[in-house]
């Protein structure tokens, strides 16, 4: 067994769609960047790949890189999967916390969940995914960013 860390942020901006956990929730605004800028799923990124002893999201899929141009967030997910998975391991759990102070996420936790665990091979109950606001305090209090915390346990195949 393995465990690895991940953390993400992503500045909230007008005109782009607010996508977190592979879920698209309806909100004024939404995270930055050059992939769809899902927060959660980066930080579960960097923690299975961690685990597994690689190196992070942007080393595999550069921010210069047109390719991952407004990626699905998903696909690098897989992809990051099938990295771990050529090192001899799959995901066991993986248990997260979001820091956003709105939109209210609780309604759209139980959908990023099952998203999440058919993309990881895991069941619902090995995603963690807890919301938290950041009390008014700092960049995200002020809903300027949305930060997002992942640990993952990977464990070696015994295929
Ligand atoms: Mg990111």
């Amino acid at each position: 067994m393995r465990i690895g860390f991940g953390y993400d942020v992503h500045r909230l901006v007008e005109g782009r769609p607010l996508i977190i956990g592979g879920v698209e929730i309806p909100h004024t605004h939404g995270l930055l960047g050059h992939s769809d800028a899902d927060v959660l799923i980066h930080a579960i990124c960097d923690a299975i790949l961690g685990a597994a002893g690689l190196r992070d999201i942007g080393y595999y899929f550069p921010d210069n890189d047109d390719n991952f141009k407004n990626a699905d967030s998903k696909v690098l997910l897989a992809r990051s999967l099938e990295l771990v998975e050529k090192e001899g391991y799959t995901v066991d759990n993986i248990d997260t916390t979001i820091c956003a102070e709105r939109p209210k996420l609780n309604p759209h936790i139980e959908s990023m969940k099952q998203t999440l665990a058919s993309i990881l091979k895991v069941s619902v109950k090995d995603v963690g995914i807890k919301a938290t606001t950041n009390e008014t305090i700092g960049f995200v209090g002020r809903c300027e960013g949305i930060v997002a915390y992942a640990v993952a346990l990977i464990k070696k195949c015994e295929c």
